[in-house]
């Protein structure tokens, strides 16, 4: 049995509970161009100095600067044109004296040369600009401006990206640069959808007398790929014992995770529970929280379970809360849980049951500027349309005190993502 042997879990305990049995996935060889949003599993190092040459951050001229030190309005210095240096050419001879080269943006700075003049800022003397033309210059140059340095972004054998850092697009391109066409991320989990329910047909099929169309796995499915897994669909498992087993067994061997919708409460045909307690090993069945009580959670084998109750929105709060941080935790991630903001609610909230309630709402800046948070429509646990209109869930904590409007309430940010700072 686990260390854990309460039946009736609070929120951080079935929290913790679940991510004590998730592991962080292996590891994987990627194209960088599948890269977005994995997580780096180890440190990426240069193999050349990035920038790879000094070259020009302007279209200009590139100039001594001891040449022109004496160069002003009156008595302006003239220098020829000995060369015309695009991007991706290679002067082999250097600037000398008294002379410079034409040269565009991103081309490398030929030898000698120490400074960019912008073209605005020069006046062909004679010639169209090119070599062989007269170019004079009205003041001194600076040295190193307009350079874009050799190694400025990272030196060769420097690290780029450490292990642990997501990857944004900025980050690909970083990895691209220096020399990482392939990166090593930790693994997506497969994530098994076991939806159980005799009722349930799919979304192509109209139900017949008794039966509701299978919305869970449909939402669940873009759960999962929305916090980076990869969802297995086993669709429509009939309530009996046997169907449940072998569906949870198969899921188990298949699966990094098993996820099931239905079937965890006490009703006659709800066999989640024994057949988790056949094969596998429960933790806890009970969480103290609204909606969704009845969240059933344990392995089997290794593989770690948690069972959501079938109704959409309870279903859909249980994977945000504890469904959500585990799949990141699997895939590397540090930053575990969504920002919670602080926010008056607008309205007199009133509290049934000693649990914690998460209500599914808006939070939005009030005309005076401040957050405010309005709970959405129909808060029933079977409709899904409050989550849909809303972006954040408004916690209310255990207890039977009531909520007055004006009181400042903790709001679980769905719309923003772990680790960003409000
Ligand atoms: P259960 O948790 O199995 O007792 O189901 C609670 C309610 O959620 C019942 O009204 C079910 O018909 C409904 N339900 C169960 N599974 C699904 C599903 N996959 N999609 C939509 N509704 C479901
Ligand atoms: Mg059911």
């Amino acid at each position: 049995m686990s260390e854990y042997p309460r039946e009736y879990a609070s929120v951080e305990d079935a929290r913790r509970q679940l991510l004590d049995v998730s592991p962080v996935l292996d590891v994987e060889e990627i194209d960088l161009r599948d890269a977005l949003g994995r997580v780096l599993a180890e440190d990426a190092v240069s193999d050349i100095d990035v920038a790879p040459f000094d070259h020009s951050a302007m279209d200009g001229f590139a100039v001594r600067t001891l040449d022109l030190a004496k160069a002003t309005e009156a008595d302006p210095v003239e220098l020829g044109v000995i060369a015309h240096i695009g991007a991706g050419d290679h002067l082999e001879r250097a600037i000398e004296s008294v002379t410079t080269a034409r040269i565009m943006t991103g081309a490398a700075v030929p030898a000698g040369a120490d400074s960019v003049i912008k073209i605005e800022d020069s006046c062909t003397v004679s010639g169209e600009g090119g070599i062989g033309s007269i170019i004079s210059f009205t003041a001194p140059a600076i040295s190193g401006k307009n350079i874009r340095r050799r190694g400025k972004e990272v030196a060769a054998g420097q690290i780029a990206l450490h292990a642990g850092e997501i990857l944004g697009p900025a980050g690909i391109g970083l990895l691209s640069a220096t020399g990482h066409p392939t990166v090593q991320v930790y693994r997506r989990p497969r994530v098994a959808v076991v939806s159980t329910g005799s009722e349930l047909v799919d979304a192509h099929t109209v139900p017949g007398p008794g039966q509701i169309r299978n919305s869970n796995s449909y939402s669940l499915g873009a759960q999962i790929i929305a916090a980076g897994g990869i969802p297995i669909d086993y669709p429509g498992i009939e309530d009996t014992y046997e169907a449940t087993k072998e569906a949870l067994t198969r899921a188990a061997q298949e699966c990094d995770f098993v996820v099931t919708s239905g079937g965890v409460s006490g009703g006659d045909f709800d066999f989640v529970k024994p057949v988790l307690e056949d094969i596998g090993t429960p933790y806890h069945c009970k969480v103290n929280m609204r909606p969704g009580r009845p969240q059933t959670m344990g392995v089997i084998k290794e593989t770690p379970f948690f069972g959501l109750p079938g109704n959409p929105t309870s279903s859909y709060v249980g994977f945000e809360m504890f469904v959500r941080p585990a799949l990141r935790k699997m895939q590397g991630h540090t930053e575990l849980t969504r920002p919670v903001i602080h926010a008056r609610i607008t309205h007199d909230a009133k509290k049934h049951q000693d649990r914690r309630y998460f209500l599914r709402g808006t939070v939005r800046r009030g005309d005076g500027g401040d957050l405010e948070c309005t709970v959405e429509g129909d808060q029933s646990s079977a409709l899904l349309r409050s989550v849909h209109e809303g972006n954040a869930f408004i916690v209310l904590p255990e207890g039977f005190s009531p909520v007055p409007a004006g009181t400042e309430v903790d709001c679980i940010r769905l719309d923003v993502d772990e680790g960003v700072e409000l």
